[in-house]
C-alpha cells in the first residue's frame, strides 16, 4: 500500500494527498505534519518506512468538507484520492492485493464547487494571465457558475483589472514574474499566484482546445480574440481538465466583461480600496458600499450585484435601460414584493447545475433545479400579468428567458420526492409512481420485510418465547435474538431449523435457512432498486444538462430580477433619486449624501446626515475643498465618487437630483495611507499612486484627491500638492475634487479659471468648534486647527503658543514670497512645454529656436563658445 501511496504522492507533489482508507481520508509523512498543524488535529504514527516511523493524521469522510475548506483557505492544494473498487474485490484478486485508488480531483482555491466551501454571495474566480505580441490577455471563470470572461490589456491596466476580478487563484507562465512591471502589478496577489510552465500557454493549442470544447469550427462567433486572450483562456480550460481529472464543468462561451461587451468604468485597485467598494478597510464586507446597498434575496443576485459594482458601465443607453427597469419596479410596489417573496424560495440553480455537470451533484441539486424552475415560472407569470403592462424592455427580456422549460420541470416534479436526501448511495430520492420497475423492486423489498415480521411470529409460537425478536445489524445481517435466560428453550438439535450464531452476556443469537433466504431476497431487491435509482438519476442529469444553456439563462434572468428589485427596494427605503445619465462632461449633484456614512450615523443614532451639492461642470471642474480635520472633507469627496459609481451600475443615487455625464475612469487617493504590508514608505506609495493619476486621467475621468502631499515636510508637500492641482487643471482637465489643509493652494483660484474654492463650514459656539458638515463657497479659516487642538485637550499654554506662532507665520507669509507665488510663478511652464493642451497655441521659445538651428558637428570650438554666450544672453 505504501508503494501505491508514494507513487500517487509523487505525481501530485505540490498537493496534500487525501488518501482514502475506508471511512477516512488519511495523510502521511510531511503532509500529515502540515495538515495536523493547520487543522489542529492529532498527529499519530503508522508503520515504518526506511526504518522511520510514518507520521499520519486523518479526517473522517463524512465531515471532510469542513477540513478541506480550512486547508484551502490556508493556501494548500489538496488531491483527493479515492478507492476505485470495493475492498472485497481486491481481496478476491489475492490476499495481498491493494485496493485500486485514483486521484479523482485536485481541489484548489479557484476550482471549488461545494456550497460549504463557497460564499454564496460572491463569485469565485479562477483567472489566467498570458502574454503575446506585446499585449497581455486575462481570462477568468467561475467553475461554480460557468461564467467565463476574457479581455486583452496592457500592463498599466493589469492592476485595475485584477482589482475588478478579484481572482481566488491566478495562473500565469512563470517567466512573466521576471518582468518587473508585471511583478509590481501582481504585488497584491502574491498569495494567489499559481505559476505554470510556459508550455501550458501555447495560443494555438488553446485555440484547438476551445474549438473542441464548444464544438465549433472557429471561435469567431464568440468574439474576435487575440493570441494573448486565447492563450489565457486555453490555459484555464487546460488547468480545469488537469484538476478535475478530465471532467469539465458546463462553461458558457467566453465573453468580454461589461455585459454585452460594453465598455466599463476603469477603477484601479487603490481606488477600490479607498472607496471601500466591496470590502471595508478592515478587509470585511461590513461597512463596504456593497454591503450597504445589497438588498438581494438570492446568492446569484448578490453575486450579480457585486460584479456590476466591480464593473460599472459607461454607456448611457444601457444605463437608462437598467434605470427604467428599476423605476418600473419602484412604482409597482405590489409586484416587487411578490417577486421578492418568490425569489426568497429560489435555490442556487447556477451552482447546482455546475455540480451536476462535473458529476459531483446529488438528487438535492436536481431538486434545486426543480425549485428554481418553479420560481422562474412563477416570476414569468407575475411579469406578464396584463395588469402590470407595459414592462420596460429590460424586464421583458428577463421574463422571456424565464419560461420554456415546462417539460423539464414537470419531469423533475414527477421524478423526485419532496425533500431528497443528500447522498446518492442511500437512494430514496425517486418518487413513487415515476418508475414501474422501481416501485416493483421496492414492493418486493417491503413485502420481504413483512414476511420477516411473519417469521418472527411463527418462531415465537414454535419456541414459546414471547420476547423472541428478529433483528438486523451490519455485521450479522438478520438474526433471531432471545434473552440469555431463554436461550435454553431454543431447540438446536440436528433437526432443528435454528443454528447458533453468537452468545452475548445478555442475549443469544440464531439464524435459520429460511431467514437467510429472505435476507438474500431483500438484499438483492434493495441492490437492484438502488442501481435503478442511480440510473434514473443519471438520466435526469443528462436531461438537465441537455437544456443546460436554457436553465443557466433562466437562472441568470432570476438574478437580474433580484438585482433590479433589490435596487428598487433600496431606492424606496432610502429615498434615493433617479440620476440622469448622459454622454457629456457634466456632473451636477444636488443634496448628495454618503450612503455608508449616513447608514452608520443612523445605526449609532448620531445626528442627521447633512446633504451637500456638487457641480463639476466645465467652468468649475476642479473643486478645492478646505476645512479642519473631522469637518467632513473626505466624506464629501467620496460621496460624489460613489454617486457616480451607483449611477453607472444603473442604480438610483443618494441625492435629491443628479446629472452624471458618464465617467470613464475613476481615481481616488488618500494622502499617507499606511501601506507597510507592501513594504514601501507611505509617502512613496502616495506618490506612486498620484503619478498614476497624473499620467492616466483624461477629460472624462473623475478624480478624488484627499490630502495629497501630507506625507512629507510642509514645503515639500505644499509644492507637490500645488503642482498636482496645476497639472490636473491644465493637462488632465478631469473633473476633480481636491481636499487639502494647505491654505496656500486657494490662491491658485486666481490663475486657474476652472478651479473654485469650497470650505467645510464650521461654527464657534460658546468657545467650542461645531462642525456643520456643510460645503460652502470660499476658503476655510485656517485657525480652526488650533481650536480643534484645544478641544482635544492640548494644554492651554501650548494652545496660546500655537496661536502666537500662527500669527507670526501669517505675517511672515504676507511679507514673503509665498503670497506672491501664484502671481510670480509662470503658470505650470514645464507641462506647457511638453504637453501643450490641445487647441492652445504658444509662442516660439527663442532659446529653442536658436538651438534647433545649430548643427554641433559643424561648429568650430570658437563658434561653440560664441553660441554659449548667445544662449546665456537669451535667458
Ligand atoms: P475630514 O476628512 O474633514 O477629516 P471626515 O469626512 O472624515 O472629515 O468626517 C468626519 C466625521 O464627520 C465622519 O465620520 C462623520 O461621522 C461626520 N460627517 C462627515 N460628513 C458629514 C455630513 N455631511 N453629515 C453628518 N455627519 C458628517
Amino acid at each position: 500500500m505504501m508503494e501505491q501511496y508514494l507513487a500517487i504522492k509523487e505525481a501530485h507533489a505540490d498537493c496534500l494527498l487525501f488518501y482514502r482508507m475506508g471511512d477516512f481520508y488519511e495523510l502521511f509523512f510531511q503532509d500529515a505534519v502540515e495538515a495536523a498543524t493547520a487543522l489542529d488535529i492529532t498527529l499519530t504514527k503508522r508503520g515504518q518506512h526506511d526504518g522511520e516511523e510514518i507520521p499520519m493524521c486523518g479526517v473522517p469522510v463524512h465531515a471532510h468538507e469542513a477540513y478541506l475548506s480550512r486547508l484551502i483557505r490556508k493556501g494548500f492544494r489538496v488531491a483527493v484520492c479515492e478507492q476505485m473498487e470495493d475492498p472485497a474485490e481486491a481481496k478476491r484478486r489475492g490476499s495481498k492485493a491493494v485496493v485500486k485508488r485514483e486521484v479523482i480531483r485536485i481541489v484548489t482555491p479557484g476550482t471549488l464547487t461545494e456550497d460549504q466551501l463557497l460564499d454564496s454571495r460572491t463569485n469565485n474566480y479562477l483567472a489566467a494571465l498570458a502574454d503575446a505580441a506585446g499585449g497581455l490577455g486575462l481570462a477568468w471563470l467561475d467553475v461554480s457558475t460557468g461564467d467565463f470572461q476574457v479581455e486583452s490589456l496592457q500592463v498599466d491596466r493589469l492592476s485595475a483589472a485584477l482589482g475588478r476580478v478579484e481572482p481566488s487563484e491566478l495562473l500565469l507562465p512563470d517567466r512573466l514574474l521576471a518582468r518587473s512591471e508585471i511583478a509590481e502589478a501582481l504585488a497584491d496577489w502574491k498569495a494567489r499566484l499559481a505559476p505554470l510552465p510556459g508550455t501550458r500557454f501555447d495560443s494555438e493549442n488553446a485555440r484547438t482546445r476551445l474549438e473542441g470544447l464548444y464544438e465549433v469550427g472557429t471561435l469567431s462567433g464568440f468574439g474576435d480574440f487575440d493570441r494573448a486572450e486565447l492563450s489565457a483562456a486555453g490555459a484555464l480550460v487546460d488547468y480545469l481538465e488537469l484538476t478535475q481529472k478530465g471532467r469539465l464543468p458546463r462553461l458558457a462561451p467566453p465573453r468580454r466583461p461589461g455585459e454585452g461587451g460594453r465598455a466599463v468604468m476603469e477603477i484601479d485597485a487603490a481606488t477600490r480600496r479607498n472607496l471601500e467598494l466591496t470590502r471595508a478597510m478592515d478587509g470585511g464586507r461590513r461597512g463596504s458600499l456593497l454591503a450597504t446597498i445589497d438588498r438581494t434575496v438570492t446568492g446569484a443576485g448578490a453575486r450579480l450585484l457585486a460584479s456590476r459594482l466591480s464593473a460599472p458601465l459607461t454607456d448611457p443607453q444601457a444605463l437608462t435601460a437598467r434605470l427604467d427597469a428599476v423605476a418600473f419596479l419602484l412604482a409597482e410596489e405590489g409586484l416587487r414584493q411578490d417577486l421578492r417573496a418568490s425569489l426568497k424560495a429560489c435555490p442556487d440553480m447556477e451552482r447546482a447545475l455546475s455540480r451536476l455537470s462535473l458529476g459531483r451533484g446529488s438528487a438535492r441539486d436536481l431538486a434545486a433545479v426543480r425549485a428554481g424552475l418553479a420560481v422562474a415560472s412563477e416570476l414569468q407569470r407575475l411579469l406578464t400579468d396584463p395588469a402590470v403592462q407595459p414592462c420596460p424592455a429590460e424586464v421583458r427580456a428577463c421574463a422571456e428567458r424565464l419560461g420554456g422549460l415546462q417539460e423539464l420541470r414537470s419531469e423533475l416534479e414527477r421524478a423526485l420526492v419532496a425533500d431528497p436526501p443528500g447522498l446518492l448511495r442511500d437512494g430514496g430520492f425517486v418518487a413513487a409512481g415515476y418508475s414501474g420497475d422501481l416501485d416493483e423492486l421496492k414492493g418486493l423489498r417491503d413485502e420481504s420485510r413483512r414476511l420477516i415480521a411473519g417469521l418472527q411470529a411463527r418462531y415465537v409460537e414454535a419456541t414459546g418465547i414471547a420476547s423472541l425478536k428478529v433483528k438486523h445489524n451490519n455485521v450479522l445481517g438478520y438474526f433471531i435474538e432471545v434473552s440469555a435466560s431463554n436461550a435454553g428453550k431454543v431447540p438446536t438439535g440436528p433437526d432443528s431449523p435454528f443454528v447458533h450464531r453468537q452468545t452475548l452476556a445478555s442475549a443469544t443469537r440464531f439464524s435459520t435457512v429460511e431467514l437467510s433466504e429472505l435476507e438474500q431476497k431483500i438484499l438483492s431487491a434493495a441492490d437492484r432498486a438502488l442501481a435503478l435509482e442511480v440510473e434514473i438519476f443519471e438520466a435526469l442529469c443528462a436531461r438537465v444538462l441537455q437544456e443546460g444553456d436554457q436553465v443557466a439563462g433562466a437562472a441568470r434572468a432570476l438574478a437580474e430580477i433580484d438585482v433590479t428589485a433589490s435596487l428598487a427596494s433600496l431606492a424606496r427605503s432610502e429615498d434615493w433619486c433617479r440620476p440622469q445619465v448622459e454622454d457629456s462632461d457634466r456632473f451636477v449633484i444636488e443634496g448628495g449624501r454618503h450612503p455608508v456614512v449616513e447608514a452608520a450615523l443612523r445605526a449609532e443614532q448620531g445626528g442627521p446626515f447633512v446633504a451637500n451639492d456638487c457641480d463639476l461642470s466645465d467652468e468649475q471642474r476642479l473643486w478645492l475643498v478646505t476645512g479642519p480635520n473631522m469637518a467632513g472633507k473626505s466624506t464629501f469627496l467620496r460621496q460624489n465618487a460613489l454617486i457616480a459609481l451607483l449611477a453607472q451600475i444603473g442604480s438610483f443615487v443618494p441625492a435629491r437630483q443628479a446629472v452624471i455625464g458618464t465617467v470613464d475612469r475613476l481615481f481616488s487617493r488618500v494622502g499617507a495611507a499606511d501601506d507597510l504590508a507592501r513594504g514601501r514608505s507611505t509617502f512613496m506609495v502616495e506618490m506612486v499612486e498620484t503619478a498614476a493619476i497624473l499620467n492616466q486621467a483624461g477629460p472624462r475621468a473623475l478624480v478624488i484627491l484627499d490630502e495629497i502631499g501630507r506625507g512629507t515636510a510642509t514645503f515639500d508637500g505644499l509644492s507637490i500638492a500645488w503642482a498636482c492641482v496645476e497639472h490636473l487643471h491644465e493637462v488632465n482637465r478631469s473633473r476633480a475634487l481636491f481636499a487639502t489643509h494647505y491654505h496656500e493652494l486657494t490662491r491658485l483660484s486666481a490663475t486657474l479659471p476652472a478651479l473654485t474654492c469650497h470650505a467645510m463650514r464650521v461654527k464657534e459656539w460658546q468657545g467650542e468648534v461645531v462642525f456643520l458638515h456643510e460645503v460652502g463657497p470660499g476658503a476655510a479659516d485656517r485657525s480652526y486647527g488650533i481650536h480643534v487642538a484645544k478641544l482635544a485637550g492640548l494644554p492651554a499654554a501650548a494652545v496660546a503658543r500655537a496661536e502666537a506662532v500662527l500669527e507670526k507665520l501669517e505675517q511672515g507669509e504676507q511679507a514673503g514670497a509665498l503670497s506672491r507665488l501664484a502671481d510670480d510663478l509662470p503658470l505650470f511652464s514645464a507641462a506647457a512645454r511638453q504637453v501643450a493642451p490641445a487647441g492652445e497655441a504658444r509662442g516660439p521659445d527663442p532659446l529653442e529656436e536658436v538651438l534647433e538651428a545649430v548643427n554641433p558637428d559643424e561648429l568650430t570650438p570658437k563658434e561653440a563658445l560664441d553660441l554659449l554666450y548667445r544662449l546665456r544672453a537669451l535667458l
